[in-house]
């Protein structure tokens, strides 16, 4: 790729701060010897909307002596205890694990007879035969077990909250309902959900999935709410979002790995070869040592919780990657997203790697940035639909193009620029099979009169899967369906 004139980074970053980017930011030139310590480290070796988005990402960060050379051996294993499907797990882990992840994901809504072929609630059922391990025997009648409760939840933090949680250990005769969990509490105070003396938030289980990284492990996804326990924190946004069982989500989670500061496989200074093979790409010197070994593990992770993950794919960056996300109704599919984004942060904390969600890490430069694609269809669209209908839509979409900017996540303006596979931010356009475009028809759209589903394609990596979904749901209900159109007529 070009070089940068001098004095790019000062304009894109401000002065301060470019001459505190990692080297491999900061240095225009491959050749160029670093300036500067070889890679900064935490909150200083990234630019000031990256800080302000990741506060608590970044404080985990190496020091700058910890710096080791990409192209090195892979980072020691990590400890996955029971990743369901990739290992030979003892009957006894895997079986309760797979009836569990099939009853949350019952208790969650979710139902079999959809026309959706591809859906699998529960992971594949575990055939080994032998003997059941002492790790975790099922058990019966009233013996009771020690369960690890993650209660999950999202802080105060703007524009872009963190997911936290913490652990507290109850006994059940087996793997819990929502029905049976707690209430909890937490320090507001340390979450940007309170002040002063009166620190005290509640959390309120609303989602529960298997925890197949450990054992008797349930992952609880939480709403934060008042002492009170019954109304909804100012933060929690999930408690008013619009939600329809018929109205189907599909999600593109894209992300960059990040390592000391920069992409992973990013050499200390510089860049890499520049974009092409990368996508969809296989073999070392495209996808290094670690990250597919990554991605496979947070696939066997979804799949034990329950959660419709659809799918993996190396993405047009080096280092950055991409997973799908499935669900039906805008909570049950938000809800999967942010607890497979949990998952996925959690598993790379052993290998000293951090998710960078922002939208255009690497700036005003030849790489990518990362989207969140989504993808949606209400039972209108795909049941009845028309061109007509269809056409109503759009216009809908883009009378209403700022209430959805303003959702899609922060500083999108720096990834819908036109280019790299993206629509400027402030034009609405949508074309058949254009990924150029804000939304996307695909071909099988119009192939079956305009029904099925369509690709908002600007929702980006650090957006909050329930405004966006609640966004498209509030667009698509003030469009009139044929059956609305004929009442106000009568
Ligand atoms: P691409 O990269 O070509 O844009 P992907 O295969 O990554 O597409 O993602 C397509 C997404 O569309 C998947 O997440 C899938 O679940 C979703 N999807 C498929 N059918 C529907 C539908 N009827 N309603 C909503 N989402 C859908
Ligand atoms: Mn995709
Ligand atoms: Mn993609
Ligand atoms: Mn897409």
């Amino acid at each position: 790729m070009a070089p940068k004139r001098p004095g790019f980074w000062k304009r894109m970053f401000g002065a301060r701060t470019a001459s505190r980017l990692p080297a491999a930011v900061a240095s225009s030139q491959p050749s160029e010897p670093p300036t500067g310590p070889a890679a900064l480290s935490g909150v200083d070796a990234l630019p000031p909307h990256v800080r302000a988005a990741t506060p608590t990402a970044l404080a985990t960060s190496q020091p700058a002596t910890a710096v080791t050379p990409l192209a090195g051996p892979a980072p020691a294993i990590p400890r996955i205890v029971a990743a369901a499907a990739a290992l030979p797990m003892p009957a006894g882990v895997t079986a309760p694990l797979a009836a569990a992840a099939a009853k949350a994901a019952m208790s969650a809504g979710a139902t079999t007879a959809d026309a959706k072929p591809s859906i699998a609630a529960a992971p594949a059922k575990n055939t080994d035969t032998r003997p059941t391990s002492t790790l975790s025997p099922p058990l019966k009648g009233t013996a009771m077990t020690k369960y690890k409760l993650e209660y999950i939840w999202l802080d105060g933090y703007t524009p872009v909250p963190n997911l936290r949680g913490k652990t507290q250990i109850k006994e059940f005769s087996e793997f819990p309902t929502l029905e049976q969990l707690p209430l909890w509490g937490f320090d507001g105070s340390s979450t940007m959900q309170a002040e002063g003396r009166s620190s005290d938030c509640v959390l309120k289980p609303v989602a529960v999935y298997p925890d197949g990284g450990r054992s008797n492990g349930v992952l609880v996804m939480c709403e934060v709410m008042m002492p009170d326990g019954v109304t909804p924190h100012a933060t929690n946004r999930r408690a008013s979002i619009l939600d329809d069982s018929g109205a189907w989500f599909g999600f593109e989670q894209e992300y960059f790995f990040y390592k000391d500061g920069r992409p992973l496989g990013f050499p200390t200074a510089g860049y890499p070869a520049p974009q092409g093979p990368y996508y969809t790409g296989v073999g070392y010197s495209n996808v290094g040592s670690v990250a597919r070994e990554i991605v496979e593990k947070h696939l066997d992770l979804c799949l034990a919780a329950g959660i419709n993950h659809e799918g993996i794919n190396a993405e047009v960056a080096k280092g950055q990657w991409e997973f799908q996300i499935f669900g039906k109704g805008s909570k049950k599919a938000a809800d999967e997203m942010w607890m497979a984004r949990y998952l996925m942060q959690r598993l790379t904390e052993s290998y000293g790697i951090d998710i960078e969600y922002h939208c255009k890490p690497l700036g005003d430069t030849d790489w990518n940035g990362s989207g969140m694609h989504a993808n949606f269809s209400t039972e209108y669209m795909r049941t009845i639909g028309g061109k007509t209908y269809f056409e109503a839509l759009m216009k809908e979409f883009e009378k209403n193009l700022h209430d959805h900017i303003a959702v899609y996540g922060p500083d999108n303006d720096k990834r819908l620029t036109g280019k790299h596979e993206t629509a400027p931010w402030n034009k609405f356009s949508y074309g058949v099979a254009d990924r150029g475009a804000s939304i996307r028809v695909p071909h099988s759209f119009i192939k079956n009169d305009y029904k099925g589903y369509l690709e908002d394609r600007r929702p980006n990596s650090q957006g909050d899967p329930y405004a966006i979904a609640s966004q498209i749901l509030k667009t698509i209900a003030a469009v009139p369906t044929a059956a609305t159109a004929t009442a106000a007529a009568a």
